[in-house]
C-alpha cells in the first residue's frame, strides 16, 4: 500500500513487487494518508482487491456520491448504485488493461438532478494485489458554460449570417465604418456603385479610396465635419442627404444617404453604419426636366407674345372688316390660353423643385381679393362673380401667390359653370375661410378624392381645355402657407372649394367650416 502514487510502472520493477509483496501501511502512515484524502478537493477512493472494495473515502467523494455515509469495506458496484455503475466498469477496465484511464466525463442522475462527473481511474500496487484510485469532479458548471458558450456562439453565428443575407439583399449600397471612421464591411451593391463610378474598391477598403468632395443639395462644399458618417460617428441620425460625391478621377454621383451610429452596450458609439442610393440618373432627368421648361418657358413664350401682338395689332386695326377682327380676337384669346398653360408647367417644375419661395408678410385679404378680381377683367366673365366679405380677415400670406390661388379657382368656377359665382371671404377668428361657389356642373365623389393631384382632370364629355394643373398648383401653394383645400360638390348641382389660411398669430388649423 506504500506505492499508492500509481502511474505506470516499468515490468522489472512490477516484477520484483510480485515476488516480494510490500508489507500493510503502518498505522501512522495510514493516518497520514487519509489526511491527505481528506485535504482533497477532488472526490478520492481507494478500491482494492479482486471485489474492488472500498478501503479509503474522503468527505468530497461522500458528497459527491450521497446516501452512502460508510462505504468502508464495500464493494464498489454494491453502493452507492447510480455512480457505482459506470466506475465499476471502468475501475476494472484500468485494472484489465493496467493503464489509467484519460479523464471522462459522464452525465449521472444523482438525487437533486442530473450532474456531470469528470472522473480518472489510476491503478494502483497494493500489498494483497492491483487496485484502484479513483479520483470524481463534478463538473456540472464547466459542462453547462461550454453548452452556454456553445449556443452564444451558434446564435452569433446565425446573426452573422441573417445580418449578411439582409445587407446583400438590400438594393442599397451598405458600408459599415469602425469608430475611426475606417470602412470595415460593404454590400454587394455599394462595391457595384462605386465599380460603375469608376473606383475599384477591390480587397483594398477604405484605402482605395481616391480623394473625394462632398457638396450638399445647394451645391456648397460640405465641410468634413458634416459628412453623414461623420455626422453618425458623433452619435446623430442622418436621414434622406442628397449629396454630390465627387472623387478625384472619376465620374461624379449623387447619392441619397443616410446614416446612423452603431452603439455599444455601454451606449458609446462604437463604429456607423451608411446607406445610399445612387441618384445621379434621377438628378440628370431632373436637370434635363428644368432645361426643357427653360426652354418652354423662354422660347415658346417669345413667339407666342409675337403672335399675340400680330392679332392685336390687327383686330385694333383702323380698317379691318368685323370677320377679320373676330378672328384676330380667337387667336388673341388661344394666344391667352396657351400662355396660361405654359405658366402652369413653368410653375409646376419650379415648385416641385422648391424653386418657387413662398414669402410672408401680414396681409389684409378683405383688401386684396376684391383688386384680384378687378384683375382679372377682360380676360374672364367677372360680372358672373359676386363677391361677399366678413372683414377683418388677416394673415400671415404671400399676396402673390394668393392671387394665383384665387385666379385659379374662380377662372375654373366661370369655366365649368354658367351662372354666378360666388366668392365668400370670412375670418373665423383662427382661420380666413375664402369659398368660391358656383353652380354648375359639379364633380363626382370618385373625382373628388384626385382632382388636387397633378395633371387630373375628371371623366366626362364636353370638357373645357386644360392641363390638369391648376388645382394642383392650387394645393401646394395653399400648403406652402400653412393652409388647405377642400372641396364640396355634387354632379350637375355646383362645386364650393374653400381654403382655409390661419388667421394672424393662429396655429396651423385642424379644422374649418364655410
Ligand atoms: P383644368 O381645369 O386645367 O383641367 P384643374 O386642376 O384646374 O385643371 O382642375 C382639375 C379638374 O377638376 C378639372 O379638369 C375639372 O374636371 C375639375 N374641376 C375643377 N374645378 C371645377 C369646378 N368648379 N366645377 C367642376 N369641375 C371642376
Amino acid at each position: 500500500m506504500g506505492d499508492v502514487g500509481g502511474g505506470p510502472r516499468s515490468d522489472a520493477a512490477a516484477a520484483a513487487a510480485a515476488v516480494r509483496p510490500e508489507p500493510p501501511p503502518t498505522p501512522d502512515e495510514m493516518a497520514f494518508l487519509d489526511a491527505a484524502f481528506q485535504a482533497s478537493a477532488a472526490g478520492l477512493a481507494l478500491l482494492a482487491g479482486p471485489e474492488l472494495r472500498y478501503q479509503l473515502v474522503n468527505d468530497a467523494f461522500r458528497a459527491l456520491c450521497p446516501g452512502s455515509d460508510d462505504l468502508r469495506g464495500q464493494r464498489i458496484d454494491e453502493h452507492p448504485p447510480r455512480v457505482a455503475a459506470p466506475l465499476a466498469e471502468l475501475a476494472r477496465r484500468v485494472l484489465e488493461m493496467g493503464a489509467d484511464s484519460d479523464g471522462e466525463t459522464e452525465a449521472l442522475d444523482v438525487p437533486g438532478g442530473r450532474r456531470w462527473f469528470a472522473y480518472l481511474v489510476h491503478r494502483v500496487e497494493g500489498p494483497s494485489g492491483p487496485g484502484a484510485l479513483i479520483s470524481l469532479r463534478d463538473n456540472t458548471s464547466q459542462v453547462q458554460a461550454r453548452w452556454a458558450a456553445e449556443a452564444a456562439a451558434d446564435t452569433a453565428g446565425r446573426r452573422a449570417a441573417e445580418l449578411e443575407a439582409v445587407m446583400e439583399a438590400i438594393p442599397d449600397g451598405i458600408m459599415v465604418f469602425d469608430a475611426a471612421g475606417a470602412v470595415v464591411r460593404m454590400n454587394a451593391a455599394a462595391l457595384e456603385s462605386w465599380r460603375v463610378v469608376g473606383i475599384d474598391i477591390g480587397g483594398g477598403g477604405a484605402s482605395s479610396f481616391p480623394q473625394f468632395e462632398l457638396r450638399g443639395e445647394d451645391g456648397r462644399p460640405l465641410p468634413a465635419s458634416e459628412w453623414p458618417v461623420r455626422r453618425a460617428l458623433a452619435g446623430e441620425k442622418v436621414q434622406g442627404a442628397h449629396l454630390r460625391f465627387a472623387p478625384a478621377g472619376a465620374r461624379p454621383m449623387w447619392m441619397l444617404a443616410s446614416a446612423a451610429p452603431i452603439l455599444g452596450a455601454d451606449g458609446r458609439v462604437t463604429g456607423a453604419v451608411l446607406s445610399f442610393s445612387d441618384e445621379t440618373a434621377l438628378h440628370e432627368l431632373a436637370e434635363a426636366r428644368d432645361d426643357l421648361v427653360r426652354m418652354v418657358s423662354h422660347d415658346l413664350r417669345t413667339p407666342l407674345s409675337a403672335i399675340y401682338a400680330q392679332g392685336h395689332l390687327i383686330r385694333r386695326g383702323a380698317d379691318a372688316p368685323a370677320k377679320v377682327v373676330e378672328r384676330a380676337a380667337a387667336i388673341e384669346r388661344s394666344c391667352e390660353r396657351m400662355s396660361g398653360m405654359i405658366q402652369d408647367l413653368v410653375e409646376v417644375t419650379l415648385l416641385e423643385a422648391g424653386q418657387l419661395p413662398v414669402a410672408r408678410a401680414r396681409v389684409d385679404v378683405a383688401a386684396l381679393v376684391p383688386d384680384i378680381l378687378d384683375g382679372m377683367r377682360g380676360g374672364l366673365d367677372v360680372d358672373r362673380v359676386q363677391l361677399r366679405i366678413e372683414p377683418p380677415c388677416r394673415a400671415n400670406l404671400d399676396p402673390a401667390r394668393l392671387e394665383r390661388i384665387v385666379v385659379n379657382l374662380v377662372s375654373n368656377a366661370l369655366k365649368y359653370s354658367s351662372q354666378e359665382v360666388t366668392v365668400l371671404l370670412r375670418s373665423t377668428g383662427a382661420a380666413v375661410v375664402l369659398s368660391v361657389a358656383d353652380n354648375g356642373v359639379g364633380i363626382s365623389t370618385d373625382d373628388q378624392a384626385r382632382i388636387f393631384e397633378r395633371y387630373y382632370r375628371a371623366r366626362g364629355d364636353r370638357r373645357p381645355e386644360g392641363l390638369g394643373l391648376g388645382l394642383y398648383i392650387t394645393r401646394l401653394l395653399v400648403e406652402g402657407m400653412n393652409g388647405r383645400v377642400e372641396v364640396e360638390s355634387q354632379l350637375g348641382t355646383g362645386s364650393t372649394f374653400r381654403v382655409v389660411f390661419p388667421a394672424e398669430g393662429a396655429p396651423p388649423p385642424a379644422g374649418a367650416g364655410s
